[in-house]
C-alpha cells in the first residue's frame, strides 16, 4: 500500500519531533475503539467524491497535495501553530517567509511584503484593500472573465467596480480598457494571467504600456497560472506577459491550485514594502517578545495554520520552484497535455474548439446546428464520460467570445456550454489518449 510507507516516515519524524520537547506530544487519554469507530466512518462518507486523485479526473481545478505536503502538514499539525504571530508559530513563520520570498523571487522580486493566506480570494481581498488605502475614490476594473470575486470583494472594501470586455481568446481587450480609463477613475487594473474558466492570459505587457498614460495600479491575479512563470514551453505571446509580471504591483498565487498544497494555501506579495504601513493595527494582546515585523502585523486575517507554511516549505525543499526542475517540467508537461488534448479535437470532424490553451485548460463541445443543441450535447457528454469514469467539467460560454469558426451555428441563445478541462496533473500528458477515446465513444 502506497499510504504505508508515508505512515512509516510519518512515525519517525514525528518521535523525532517530539524529542526537541522531551515529553509526550500526545494525549495519552484516548477512547481508541470508538476513535476508529468515528473514523472509518469518515472513510466510508468521503468515498462520496468524484476521484480528484486519478488522472481520468480532467475537470475542475482539483488535485491532490504531493504526499511532502501531506505529511509535513501532518507533522507540523501535532504543534498547531499559528502564523498570525511569530510567537504562535516560530519555526512555521520562518519557513513562511522563507517560502513566500522564494515565490517573490520567482515572479523576479528581490525585496517584497507578503505572506500565506486561507486562498486566493483572501489573498485578492488583501490587494484590493490596500488598492483602496492607496486610491480610496478610485475604482477597480476587471476582465469579465476575471474571478467573479473581484467583484464581491471590491463592494466589500468599499470601492467601485467595472468589467473590462474580452476579446475572442479571452483576455481583457484592451480597447475597452482603454475607453473606461478615459472615462472613469481607475485606480486599479487587475490583470488575470491564467483565467479561472479558459486559463486565458491577460495582455499585461500593453496594459502596462497604457499604465504610462494613465496611471494605475497594476494588481496580477495569478491565483490559478502563476506557476506558468517557471514553463519554457508557452506561447511567446504568452510568455511575453509573464516576462512582465514583476512590473505589476501586487501578485496573487494559490499554492493550493498548482503548487501541490492541501486548501488553505493562497498568497499575497506586494513589490512596495512600504505597504506594510497600511497594516498597522494596535492590538493589546499581539505578542510583544519580539521585535522583528508580525506576520500578523502584515495580514489582514489573524489566525492561520503555521502548518499550511510548513507544508509548503517543505514542498519547495523537495521542489524547488527554479526554471528546468522537475516542478517546472511538470507544469510544461500539463501544458503539452493541454495541447495534446486540443489537437485531437482540432482534427476531430464532430467537435469544435473555443481557442488554443495558453495554459492548461482546454475548451471545446461537440458540433451542432444551434448553441442550444450543443449544450444539450455537451451535458450529455459530461453525464456519459463520467459514468465511464473520465470526469469533466462545463463552462458556460458567451456568445460573443466565439471566433469566425462558430459562423455557421445557430445562435439561438447568448451563450454556450462547452466542455472543459483541466489538466492539472503531469500525469495527464500519457492520459489524454484514453480521456478522448472515452470521450469518443460516449459522443454521438
Ligand atoms: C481560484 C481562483 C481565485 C480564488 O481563489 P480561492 O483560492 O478559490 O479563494 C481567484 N482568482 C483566480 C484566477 C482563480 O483561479
Amino acid at each position: 500500500m502506497q499510504g504505508q510507507k508515508e505512515l512509516e516516515i510519518l512515525g519517525a519524524t514525528l518521535e523525532k519531533l517530539q524529542r526537541n520537547f522531551g515529553y509526550p506530544i500526545h494525549e495519552t487519554d484516548i477512547n481508541y475503539n470508538s476513535l476508529e469507530k468515528v473514523l472509518s466512518d469518515v472513510a466510508n462518507k468521503m468515498g462520496d467524491n468524484y476521484p480528484y486523485f486519478d488522472p481520468n479526473y480532467a475537470g475542475q481545478m482539483l488535485k491532490p497535495p504531493h504526499p511532502i505536503a501531506r505529511m509535513a502538514y501532518t507533522l507540523a499539525m501535532h504543534i498547531n501553530p499559528n502564523n498570525h504571530a511569530l510567537d504562535g508559530g516560530r519555526a512555521s513563520s520562518a519557513m513562511e517567509k522563507e517560502a513566500v520570498a522564494d515565490i517573490a523571487k520567482m515572479f523576479g522580486w528581490d525585496e517584497h511584503i507578503g505572506h500565506l493566506t486561507g486562498g486566493g480570494t483572501m489573498a485578492n481581498m488583501e490587494a484590493l484593500w490596500i488598492a483602496r488605502k492607496i486610491h480610496p475614490d478610485k475604482i477597480v476594473v476587471a476582465s469579465e472573465m476575471a474571478h467573479y470575486t473581484h467583484e464581491r470583494i471590491s463592494e466589500v472594501v468599499g470601492l467601485g467596480f467595472s468589467k473590462v470586455s474580452c476579446d475572442q481568446l479571452g483576455r481583457m481587450d484592451l480597447e475597452a480598457l482603454e475607453d473606461l480609463l478615459k472615462t472613469k477613475n481607475v485606480g486599479t487594473v487587475v490583470a488575470t494571467l491564467g483565467t479561472t474558466g479558459t486559463g486565458s492570459v491577460d495582455p499585461l505587457t500593453k496594459i502596462l504600456a497604457l499604465q504610462k498614460k494613465y496611471h494605475f495600479r497594476i494588481h496580477v491575479d495569478a491565483a490559478y497560472g502563476g506557476y506558468f512563470k517557471l514553463a519554457e514551453n508557452l506561447d511567446p505571446e504568452t510568455a511575453d506577459q509573464y516576462a512582465n509580471i514583476h512590473h505589476a504591483d501586487s501578485i496573487v498565487i494559490d499554492p493550493h491550485k498548482h503548487g501541490l498544497q492541501p486548501y488553505g494555501c493562497g498568497c499575497i506579495i506586494f513589490k512596495d514594502a512600504l505597504v506594510g504601513g497600511y497594516y498597522q493595527h494596535d492590538s493589546p494582546y499581539t505578542y510583544f517578545s519580539s521585535a522583528e515585523l508580525h506576520l500578523g502585523e502584515i495580514s489582514l486575517e489573524c489566525s492561520r495554520a503555521g502548518a499550511a507554511a510548513v507544508a509548503l516549505w517543505a514542498t519547495m525543499k523537495y521542489f524547488p520552484i527554479i526554471p528546468k526542475g522537475e516542478f517546472a517540467q511538470g507544469l510544461e508537461k500539463c501544458h503539452e497535455a493541454a495541447l495534446k488534448l486540443y489537437n485531437l479535437i482540432e482534427n476531430d470532424e464532430t467537435s469544435i474548439s473555443l481557442f488554443k490553451p495558453e495554459i492548461d485548460i482546454v475548451v471545446w463541445a461537440p458540433k451542432g446546428d444551434s448553441l442550444s443543441s450543443i449544450s444539450n450535447k455537451s451535458s450529455d457528454v459530461f453525464e456519459k464520460a463520467a459514468k465511464k469514469g473520465v470526469h469533466l467539467a462545463l463552462i458556460k460560454i458567451p456568445v460573443k467570445l466565439l471566433s469566425s469558426s462558430w459562423n455557421d451555428v445557430e445562435k439561438d441563445q447568448d451563450y454556450v456550454t462547452c466542455l472543459r478541462s483541466c489538466l492539472m496533473k503531469h500525469e495527464h500528458f500519457d492520459w489524454v489518449d484514453h480521456i478522448w477515446k472515452t470521450i469518443k465513444d460516449v459522443s454521438h
